[in-house]
C-alpha cells in the first residue's frame, strides 16, 4: 500500500512539474516578445523589408501558383494598433497617407485597426491581403493560446510567416476575379459541424483524404485518373449515407474552393520552410480529413488541387476562379469525358 501511495505521489508531482514547466516556458515566452512595440504608428524597416521579400516572391512565383497572382498589388498588415496599407492605389476616405516606401515601391497608408482579419479584406473596389505584422504575429498568439500550451509549436519561421500571408492573398486574388462569391463564401462559418461527432462521415473523410494523400505519389496519369474516380465516388457515398442536404454539400465544396484554394497558394509558398506544420502541409491528409473542425477542407481542398493540376487538367484556373467550380467540379467534368 505504500509502495502504491508513493508510486502515485512520484507521478503527481512529475506532472505538476510538467505543467509548471509548461506555464514557465509560455511566460518566459510572453516576456520576451513582448518586448517588441506592437502599437507602433508605422511599419518598422524589418516589417517593410518583409513585405518587400513578399511582394517580390509573389512577382518572382506568383505566376506558378495562380496565372496572374504575381500582379496583386495590395497587402494589408497590421499591428495591435494599426492596420497598414501597401498599395500602388490612392485610398484617401478613412485612411491617413504616411506616404511612398522606396523598399516595396508602394504607399503606404494607415487607419486604426477595428476589426482586424486573418483574411483578405475589401477595401474600395478591391481585395487586399490581410494578416498581422511579423512582429506582432508570436505576440497576438502568445495573447490567445492558452498558457499550459507551448507557443513554440506556433511559431514561424521566415518563409513560413511568408507562406501564410502568401494564403491571405490567394483570397485576394479570388475576391478580385469573382467579387460576389468570395463575399457569400466569407460568410461561411463551421462548415457541416453538426456531422463532427459522426463517425461514419469522419471515417468517409479519412478515406477521402487517403485517396488524395495517394494520389500525391502518383505521376501516371492514368492512375491519378483511376484515383481521382475512387475519390469521387467515396464522396458520393458519404453523402448518399449520411443523409446530407444540398445546402451542406454545396457549403462544403465552396468552403474547399475557399480554403483550399489558400492552402494551395500557402504550400507552394512554404517551400524551403523548417517550420514543421509548413513542411508538412502535403502529408497526413487522411488524419487532417478525420479530424474534426472545418480545417479538414483546408486539406482536402488543396490535396484535390494538387491532383487537378497533377491531371493538368486544361483551364482549371478559369473555371475555379471565373465560372464558380468548386475543385472536385474540376474533376468530375475532367472525367466525364
Ligand atoms: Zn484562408
Amino acid at each position: 500500500m505504500k509502495k502504491l501511495f508513493k508510486g502515485v505521489a512520484i507521478v503527481a508531482l512529475c506532472l505538476v512539474l510538467v505543467v509548471v514547466g509548461l506555464i514557465l516556458n509560455n511566460r518566459i515566452c510572453y516576456a520576451m516578445y513582448d518586448k517588441a512595440d506592437v502599437d507602433l504608428e508605422v511599419l518598422t524597416d524589418a516589417e517593410l523589408e518583409t513585405a518587400a521579400s513578399i511582394f517580390a516572391y509573389l512577382s518572382d512565383h506568383g505566376g506558378a501558383i495562380f496565372d496572374g497572382f504575381g500582379e496583386l498589388t495590395e497587402l494589408l498588415l497590421y499591428n495591435r494598433t494599426y492596420e497598414f496599407l501597401l498599395t500602388d492605389g490612392v485610398y484617401e476616405q478613412g485612411w491617413e497617407t504616411l506616404g511612398a516606401d522606396g523598399r516595396t515601391g508602394k504607399t503606404v497608408y494607415r487607419r486604426l485597426s477595428e476589426d482586424p482579419k486573418a483574411f483578405a479584406v475589401k477595401i474600395g473596389d478591391r481585395w487586399a491581403g490581410s494578416f498581422c505584422t511579423q512582429a506582432y504575429y508570436p505576440v497576438s498568439l502568445l495573447e490567445q493560446v492558452p498558457v499550459f500550451v507551448p507557443p513554440q509549436l506556433f511559431l514561424l519561421d521566415d518563409i513560413a510567416y511568408r507562406s501564410v500571408v502568401v494564403h491571405e492573398m490567394a483570397h485576394a486574388l479570388q475576391g478580385n476575379r469573382d467579387n460576389s462569391r468570395l463575399e457569400q463564401v466569407e460568410g461561411l462559418h463551421n462548415v457541416n459541424s453538426r456531422y463532427d461527432g459522426d463517425r461514419d462521415f469522419n471515417a468517409f473523410m479519412k478515406k477521402e483524404g487517403k485517396l488524395l494523400e495517394e494520389a500525391m505519389s502518383l505521376t501516371d496519369h492514368n492512375e491519378l485518373v483511376s484515383k481521382a474516380g475512387e475519390f469521387l465516388a467515396s464522396r458520393d457515398s458519404r453523402r448518399t449515407d449520411c443523409g446530407m442536404t444540398a445546402q451542406e454539400i454545396s457549403d462544403e465544396k465552396e468552403y474547399e474552393w475557399l480554403e483550399g484554394s489558400g492552402r494551395y497558394a500557402e504550400y507552394i509558398a512554404a517551400d524551403g520552410s523548417r517550420t514543421t506544420s509548413s513542411r508538412g502541409l502535403d502529408q497526413n491528409i487522411a488524419q487532417k480529413a478525420a479530424a474534426q473542425g472545418v480545417d479538414r477542407y483546408y486539406a482536402l481542398g488543396m490535396a484535390q488541387i494538387v491532383l487537378i493540376r497533377n491531371l493538368d487538367i486544361p483551364d482549371w484556373q478559369p473555371k475555379l476562379f471565373y465560372q464558380q467550380y468548386a475543385p472536385e467540379d474540376v474533376l468530375r467534368e475532367y472525367l466525364r469525358k
